[in-house]
């Protein structure tokens, strides 16, 4: 009976996770994805993360991603060289793509969504704005 009752604990918790969006979070700044890590569980999310794009690239080939969250200033190749890889990988063009960037300025929108990413945040993050945009992805 209790290999009955922990088996059934795993698929409801495999059940769970599956339909759980998974977000991968690119971010080389340690607080920053600690941040990003509390808000996104706190919204039901699973969330994985890379500290630059390299280590990026090799977890899009491993695992499907529904969203992801990329810093644009990292240590060797930027976030919009990543972002250009990762979209070119198989089951990734149509994966929605958000810049995370100190650098949001006038004009910024436009080289980001040319850079192929599908939106931005600002950092420092607001909290608020920032959980209030990623309900969006949320399924229901
Ligand atoms: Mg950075």
């Amino acid at each position: 009976m209790t290999q009955m009752y922990d088996n059934k604990e795993i698929s409801e918790n495999t059940k769970e996770s599956m339909t759980r969006p998974k977000i991968l979070v690119v971010e080389d700044n340690l607080l920053n994805m600690e941040l990003v890590f509390d808000i996104l569980k706190s919204l039901g999310f699973v969330v994985h993360g890379a500290i630059n794009g390299e280590e990026a690239i090799k977890m899009v080939e491993n695992e499907h991603y529904d969203l992801i969250l990329m810093d644009i200033e990292l240590p060797g190749k930027d976030g919009i060289s990543a972002i250009r890889i990762i979209k070119s990988k198989p089951g990734y063009n149509d994966v929605p793509t958000i810049a995370l960037t100190a650098f949001a300025m006038k004009g910024d929108r436009e080289k980001f969504l040319a850079a192929g990413f599908d939106d931005y945040i600002a950092k420092p993050i607001d909290v608020p704005g920032f959980m209030k945009q990623m309900q969006k992805y949320k399924k229901s």
